[in-house]
């Protein structure tokens, strides 16, 4: 990353040019119907305009910077990709709709899956041509993911599956999903995440039923996925049957990354947008509003630092750390707005999209990993504590 020191020269730089080229890029592309469009509790708002988008961010060659040129990305530096999360949340860029793709099951598939695999699925990936799901949670198997039930066998020359997904996230829109299933009975004895294998599923078959699970907003952006013997061939297991656990378990790993960096930009944001309407409600002259819209402006700075520190010089459960600094924190500004809010009349639009804020921020502790097991996660690889007893 191109540090510089306040009142030195300013050397043109690979970093700066490329800064150039992404901003030249979004000046020219980005069109009023999809900017802003997205987000936070709003992932089925103007979908086909931003899928349109993602994929011509894609066909320019945007979308998988972080992938290596040989598959078909830019090979960029952490620096590019950070630049270019900064540059994309700044122009007001839509919330994407390919992040389970390119970012999940793009990676997992370069790192872990067969050539053929790889021939199959990356260049659609790349193009947005197909959307992605992800097919972990079960009713009955959360936190304690290697109790899924899901079980699939082989049936000739493919996988038969049978179960039940749920808080699937964008099922209703995605053609293909990735489904952690049981293969194999645990044995006796051993770990229980043993015999589980990671199967990419076709969705639009008829072994496959999506039903939409309404939310706190009122909206319904994640779903229950039944598979009634659903099929996929039986080249379409990733990693060794059997052995999908560390597979799920990489998948994971690439989910956060340089990408927290827009998310942060995004934040800022919002806590402007917050800002505009405290001053327009009143609330910014009240003493105890005025202290918590400072603190959370500080709160951010903060987090933006410590997440480029990490970043650089990556550290044990860095991720888990930096997902609970920012969960607290987003949570705690869309409380700040109900109060902002209940001082004066913000009008409708602002009141709408500050309650789906609100009420969809309840989530942002229980998705990805509930902060309860982010927290033991810091216990027991940074502090040492003792393992948790599991069920
Ligand atoms: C908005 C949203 C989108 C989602 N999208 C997807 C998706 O696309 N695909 C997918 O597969 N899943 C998805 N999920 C599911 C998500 O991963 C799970 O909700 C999450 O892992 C928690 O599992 P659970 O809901 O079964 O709760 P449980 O695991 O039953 O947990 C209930 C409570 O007990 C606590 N708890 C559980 N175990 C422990 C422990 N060992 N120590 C301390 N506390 C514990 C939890 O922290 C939580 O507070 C999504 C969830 C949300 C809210």
């Amino acid at each position: 990353m191109s540090l510089r020191v306040s009142g030195e020269a300013t050397p043109v730089t690979d970093d700066d040019a490329f800064r150039r080229e992404i901003r030249e890029w979004l000046a020219a592309e980005l069109t009023d119907e999809v900017r802003g469009a997205g987000g936070v509790g709003r992932e089925n708002e103007a979908f086909e305009q931003r899928l349109a988008f993602t994929r011509r961010l894609a066909a320019a060659g945007w979308g998988t910077l972080a992938w290596p040129v040989a598959h078909g990305g830019r090979g960029a530096s952490l620096s590019q990709q950070v630049i270019f999360h900064e540059e994309y949340a700044r122009a007001g860029a839509p919330s994407r709709v390919d992040h389970i793709g390119t970012t999940m099951v793009g990676p997992t598939l370069i790192d872990l899956g067969t050539p053929e695999q790889q021939r199959r699925f990356l260049p659609r990936l790349a193009a947005v041509d197909e959307l992605w799901c992800q097919g972990y949670s079960e009713p009955g198997a959360g936190s304690d993911l290697a109790g899924v039930t899901t079980r699939a066998r082989l049936d000739g020359d493919r996988w038969v599956i049978t179960g039940q997904k749920v808080w699937t996230s964008l099922a209703h829109v995605a053609d293909w999903c990735f489904v952690l299933a049981r293969t194999a009975p645990a044995p006796a004895g051993g770990p229980r995440s043993a015999g589980l294998s990671y199967l990419l599923v076709p969705m639009r078959q008829p072994g496959i039923t999506v039903r939409p699970i309404r939310q706190l907003t009122g909206d319904s952006e994640f779903n229950e996925v039944f598979f009634d013997d659903a099929v996929t061939e039986a080249g379409f297991v990733v990693g060794e049957p059997g052995q999908g656990w560390t597979v799920a378990m990489a998948t994971l790993a690439y989910e956060r990354g340089a990408a927290t960096v827009g998310q942060q930009i995004g934040f800022q944001r919002d806590l402007d947008d917050l800002v505009a309407v405290a001053r327009g409600t009143g609330a910014a002259a009240v003493p105890a509003l005025r202290e918590r819209l400072t603190r959370a402006w500080i709160d951010l700075t903060v987090l933006r630092a410590h997440t480029l520190r990490v970043l650089r010089d990556p550290q044990p459960a860095a991720s888990s750390v930096i997902k609970l600094l920012w969960t607290r924190w987003r949570q705690g500004l869309g409380e700040l707005a109900m109060e902002v809010l209940a001082h004066g009349d913000a009008g409708p639009e602002a009141v709408a999209r500050w309650q789906t804020y609100f009420l969809f921020s309840r989530a942002d502790t229980i998705y990805g990993g509930s902060n309860e097991i982010q927290r033991g996660i810091v216990a027991e690889r940074v502090l040492g504590l003792p393992r948790q007893a599991r069920g």
